[in-house]
């Protein structure tokens, strides 16, 4: 019981000293545009990782991710399956957003991405789903999974297994780890934007979010 009562306090301390990095971090030009940066928000022992792209308008005001036209579809379709969202870790790949909305640029991924693999060390979650492109791409390539890259509308929804743990994935911040890194799995879906700009994206992600009613 101590040892699981140590372990939470050091998962409590570490994803709150990234939180207090963040607030101060100006690695890149977004934290002069940006209003609020957003951390991230959720179990922090979840099974499930969703990795957005960045924040938009209305996560920059509030500082939490999703909480837009495009959180609302997410927790529609975490509704589809029986998933709460507090039960799930809802983060980015960007922390700032970028100004109206633009893609991220290489540098700016570059400077926000070591704060996003720490969360997922230290959150240590089963599945990791990026939505959309470009937390696609990222992730894919962390877990050496890029030759196995091909566009989000061939692979959203397919269950990868890195094979290859990198050296970031190895290192780790506790001594007692709940479960090694290495079981993750990697399931790639569109981002749930899509479904504002085409409804019938929904049953397509309703589909492919099914998959996740095994993790819960
Ligand atoms: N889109 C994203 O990629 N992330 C958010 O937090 C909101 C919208």
């Amino acid at each position: 019981m101590r040892g699981l009562d140590n372990f939470k306090m050091e998962t409590e301390k570490e994803l709150k000293k990234i939180k207090e990095e963040i607030l101060d971090c100006k690695e890149c030009s977004l934290s002069k545009t940006r209003n609020l940066p957003v951390i991230g928000e959720g179990n922090h022992e979840a099974q499930i990782i969703f990795v957005g792209e960045g924040p938009g308008a209305q996560e920059d005001k509030t500082g939490r991710p999703f909480c837009g036209a495009a959180g609302k579809i997410l927790d529609e379709l975490l509704d589809s399956v029986g998933i709460k969202r507090e039960e799930v870790y809802i983060c980015n790949i960007l922390k700032c957003r970028p100004p109206a909305n633009r893609d991220p640029q290489k540098e700016e991924i570059e400077a926000c991405v070591p704060f996003l693999e720490r969360q997922i060390e230290i959150i240590k979650p089963e599945v990791i789903c990026p939505l959309g492109r470009f937390a696609m791409e990222f992730l894919m390539d962390k877990f050496g999974l890029k030759d196995q890259v091909q566009g989000i509308s061939k692979i959203h929804g397919e269950v990868f297994e890195p094979q290859i743990v990198t050296e970031d994935a190895q290192s780790s911040l506790f001594e007692q780890k709940r479960k090694s890194i290495k079981e993750v799995k990697i399931i790639p879906l569109y981002h749930p934007a899509v479904v504002a700009y085409n409804s019938n994206m929904r049953e397509i992600l309703k589909k492919d979010f099914k998959i996740l009613e095994k993790f819960k």
